[in-house]
């Protein structure tokens, strides 16, 4: 597995080094890893006495990954379809645009789309 540097103050040596880390073995069997500093050598009891650098955030996410996850809804998505337009009229025999004076369809679109106003409040804050 390709192991990118980790960067560590070495209290040993006192320089920013990097961590070596290398597998343990017992015999063929392989017991860990061992982690010591680049520069001097100095080697670590374990994972946990590795003074890396920048401390360590293991599955930490930041705000800023977790909006990516936000979905966006595309108020587009509607388009311009008679049924969201303030001249669609629908009553129980015809659906109707008063707008062109005539019959529509719910799915229609229209270039004089004109979007409904104020939906009944439907909308969770962001
Ligand atoms: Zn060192």
């Amino acid at each position: 597995m390709p192991e990118k540097s980790i960067e560590i103050n070495c209290p040993a040596c006192g320089r920013e080094t990097l961590l070596m880390r290398q597998p343990k073995y017992d015999g063929f069997k392989r017991v860990g890893e061992t982690f010591s500093c680049s520069a001097c050598g100095h080697e670590f009891a374990s994972e946990s006495e590795v003074p890396f650098k920048n401390g360590r955030k293991v599955g930490v996410f930041t705000d800023a990954d977790r909006s990516k996850q936000v979905k966006v809804f595309d108020d587009d998505e509607k388009g311009k379809i008679c049924r969201y337009c303030k001249n669609y009229i629908v009553n129980p025999f015809t659906q109707y645009c008063s707008h062109h004076k005539k019959e529509v369809e719910a799915t229609d679109t229209c270039p004089a789309f004109t979007p409904k106003p104020a939906e009944p409040p439907k909308k969770v804050a962001l």
